[in-house]
């Protein structure tokens, strides 16, 4: 059996449609498959490799830790460096009420954390989250996802979960003395990246302040540098009360964690003692790989090019297909007509040697979230096979225009 035959037949399959590029290496923003095919990476394994592919201090970093330790200890009782080393530069580049944090293996594990936590701290069981969110596969993480069709075959799934419009002020009033949390992203990333207006944002802290209520911001997908800023949160002025990160933390190594100020996180230790435990969080050479990432990311200034090459993709991408884009920084919904376009359209880029991939909800649009380092140079290119194939299928297909 060759390996395509095995991935295909005895490691799970997530949809029938997986896009199976036998990776050989990858480097910067190219992957490299078995049969020697380039392609450029757009959408960075979905905003995960912000520092693109093998950059080398993450890489040295991994391979100091390997010498010197792996895993030791299950999480919370042993001090290793670069866990708390990692805990310490988050604590410096956050706001201060954000200086303590609880490292976890995902995205999804991190929100758990975080819903956990706000119900200790206050006591209450209702929970807030938005139409169009998605925070994770888990049992907790889907019941505050807004994707029907993903949670009925699942229910039932945690009680007390109420969902309000995303950007709508009027929604604002459900959130009463009986929310433990309203968890948001400060952009949806799934629902196609919807940007909300500072206002609305502003709005939510205060009705959460007169409330009592915590404010969770959902950043797994929007976090380290993807929207222009090290969180997205920075651009509305707006801190949340809990901040949840995935994804692009780890520099391509798994890890997610939340974060909050040193008071709230005691609540995990006290009534019950170990209210949260997970055997591999912060695990040594994830935390390594992790800090070595973020150290790069704000030495060598990588957020400050983001709205620059942003808007140079924004320039470029002009086309009677595209109905809108809508975008932040480096993270992008491109909408055409219908999926099908979409389809096709996604489909030819890969041909070309370009990855770009669909939202799991939003069918009408697709995504690019290349990596932060792509050049000028490279921004070109992309473009130039993005038109090329929108191009293709918009003379393929004349009847799906009218
Ligand atoms: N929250 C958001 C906003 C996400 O985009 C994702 C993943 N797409 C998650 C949570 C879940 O992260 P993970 O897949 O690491 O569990």
């Amino acid at each position: 059996m060759d390996n395509k035959n095995i991935f295909l037949r005895h490691t799970a399959q997530t949809s029938p449609f997986p896009f199976a590029i036998e990776i050989e290496r990858a480097d910067g923003i190219y992957l490299y498959d078995k049969q020697g095919k380039k392609y450029i990476d757009l959408i960075s394994g979905i905003s995960v490799s912000n520092l693109g592919h093998g950059h080398p201090k993450i890489k040295e970093a991994i391979k100091q830790q390997v010498d010197k330790h792996l895993f030791v200890m299950v999480y919370g009782e042993y001090i290793q460096d670069s866990n708390v080393q990692l805990a310490k530069k988050l604590a410096d580049l956050l706001p201060p009420n954000l200086d303590t944090t609880y490292f976890v293996n995902s995205g999804t594990e991190a929100n758990e954390g975080a819903l956990k936590l706000a119900k200790r701290h206050t006591g209450r069981t209702e929970i807030i989250a938005c139409y169009g969110a998605y925070h994770g596969s888990t049992h907790g993480s889907l019941s505050i996802s807004s994707n029907e069709v993903k949670k009925a075959a699942f229910r039932p799934l945690l009680p007390d979960v109420k969902f309000i419009h995303f950007n709508k002020e009027e929604d604002l009033e459900l959130i009463t003395q009986k929310t433990a949390c309203v968890i948001i992203e400060p952009i949806q990333g799934d629902a196609g990246v919807r940007i909300p207006s500072k206002s609305y944002l502003q709005k939510l802290r205060r009705k959460c302040n007169e409330t009592g209520t915590v404010l969770i911001f959902d950043e797994v997908q929007t976090g380290f540098g993807r929207t222009g800023s090290l969180f997205a949160f920075e651009q509305f002025d707006v801190v949340p009360d809990i901040l949840t990160m995935g994804k692009a933390m780890g520099g391509g190594m798994p890890i997610g964690a939340f974060t909050t100020s040193y008071d709230m996180m005691q609540k995990l230790t006290h009534n019950p003692m170990l209210g949260h435990i997970t055997t591999f969080g912060g695990h040594p050479v994830v935390c390594a790989s992790a800090l070595a990432s973020l150290n790069a990311l704000i030495d060598e200034k990588i957020i400050d090019d983001v709205h620059k090459k942003g808007d140079l993709f924004l320039t470029k991408l002009k086309h009677p297909l595209i109905k809108e884009i809508r975008s932040r920084g480096l993270m992008f919904a491109i909408e055409m007509e219908n999926f099908e376009i979409v389809n096709q359209v996604v489909e030819k880029c890969l041909e070309l040697g370009l990855i770009g991939f669909w939202f799991l909800s939003t069918k009408n649009s697709f995504r690019i979230a290349p990596p932060l380092i792509i050049s000028i140079e490279e921004i070109d290119q992309a473009c130039e096979i993005i038109l090329q194939s929108m191009q293709h299928v918009y003379q393929q297909n004349p009847k799906l225009i009218e």
